[in-house]
């Protein structure tokens, strides 16, 4: 007999991709250009020329066993130390090389992490509405989810919620901000009362709950925004990082886990963090992309391009009488359905070939997600539906 779990998560398709899918039919059937397609978030701004650049010029100058070999398991000592570099900014001291794992990216980042920590029993708590994954993650490394709901439009948690849901088998709480599907960034008010919570709660059960910051669009932030570094806010946070969006390089499955200096038993929980890439088989990240990152660390994707397209449509729907939660960053636009269920509120789009992603499978009802990762013609192209859907709910 094959394993039950499995063959339930390869046979069901995640909401997202079902609407991908659809998206690619209709364009066949009525042309890709008539077909506006919100559902994936898949960045639509190139990876910045360094990328290319670099790519090109190890090609060339490295001899190709060295540069398609396997590299030691954490990674290639000069993109930790890139890595290192980048959060030690952040931090405002010194994150030695030795505190990063180089990963295939925040999906990998999320699944060592977790079966790093996960024991039998523990309980993985995340904050509604959060990336439908982390579900398949916790419960996969053998952890129950707990989910808590947001307060009202803001999209920080409620947090006598927050408080009410960490007990004695809360083992982690998995934070995302900028936030996938809102793109609401977590206050440093909001973080610093969870860490007194987080504190509090560590101290009855006599050990940490720690903090899995899943940070794949730290850089992806609008105006003043700024992402704080959660350690310094909570000491036994773990941050999983991802150039998928920074860098614009989601196919290449490259990013990284940082075990900060200041986490409790710091030595063992990087250790647990080798043992479970090893469990998972993962080996070692791409060679590669760790000698890309290595050089690009530092490089930055082209937010004004996303910020333009955020204000196009934040701006036209907001006028029309949607009711948009307001994003500061990621590339996500949560837009509440008005009246009916998020479900046959997407139907109702389809009509007007614009295809976006129900909330439910974030866990929370209402809301659809927009993924303005797009031409912005695509955006233009969609108001005019746009128009016709709130003229059909009677909006303004
Ligand atoms: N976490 C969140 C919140 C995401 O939105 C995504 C991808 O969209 C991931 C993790 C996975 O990212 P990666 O492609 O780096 O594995």
């Amino acid at each position: 007999m094959i394993n039950e779990k499995m063959l339930a998560l390869g046979e069901s398709r995640s909401a997202i991709r079902e609407i991908f899918e659809y998206g690619r039919k209709r364009a066949g059937e009525i042309g890709a250009e008539n077909v506006f397609d919100f559902s994936l978030g898949n960045p639509s701004v190139p990876a910045p020329e360094k990328v290319n650049e670099t790519i090109a010029e190890l090609v060339k100058t490295l001899d190709s066993v060295a540069l398609h070999g396997y590299t030691s398991a954490p990674g290639d000592m000069a993109a930790r130390a890139a890595a290192a570099a980048q959060e030690s900014l952040r931090a405002g001291y010194d994150i030695p090389a030795g505190c990063i794992y180089m990963t295939c990216g925040a999906a990998a980042s999320l699944t060592i992490t977790l079966n790093a920590l996960i024991n039998p029993g523990d309980e993985v708590v995340v904050l509604a509405p959060f990336f439908p994954e982390y579900r398949v993650f916790a419960e996969t490394a053998g952890a129950k989810l707990v989910t808590v709901p947001p307060e009202g439009k803001s999209m920080q948690p409620d947090m006598e919620k927050f408080a009410a849901a960490i007990g004695e088998n809360t083992k982690a709480v998995i934070v995302n901000s900028p936030n996938n599907p809102s793109g609401a960034i977590l206050s440093a008010d909001t973080l610093r009362a969870m860490a007194a919570v987080l504190e509090e709660k560590s101290a009855q059960k006599g050990s940490p709950v720690y903090l899995i910051a899943d940070e794949p669009y730290r850089e992806l932030v609008y105006g003043d925004a700024r992402v704080p570094f959660l350690p310094g806010i909570y000491k036994n946070s773990i941050v999983c990082y991802s150039y998928s969006k920074s860098l614009s390089l989601p196919g290449e499955r490259i990013g990284y886990i940082m075990v900060p200096p200041c986490a409790e038993n710091a030595g063992k929980l990087f250790a647990a963090v080798c043992g479970a890439g090893r469990a998972l088989g993962y080996v070692c990240a791409p060679s590669l992309m760790q000698k890309v990152a290595a050089h690009c660390a530092g490089e930055r994707p082209d937010v004004d391009a996303y910020r333009k397209n955020r204000d196009i449509i934040y701006g036209a729907l907001t006028e029309m009488g949607f009711d948009c939660v307001s994003p500061d960053g990621a590339f996500y636009l949560f837009v509440k359905s008005p009246g009916e269920s998020a479900a046959a509120f997407c139907e109702k789009a389809k009509e007007f070939e614009i295809l976006l992603v129900p909330s439910d499978s974030f866990g929370v009802g209402g809301y659809v997600r927009l993924s303005y990762c797009v031409a912005e013609q695509t955006i233009r192209g969609a108001l005019p539906g746009f128009e016709k859907l709130a003229a059909h709910y009677g909006l303004k």
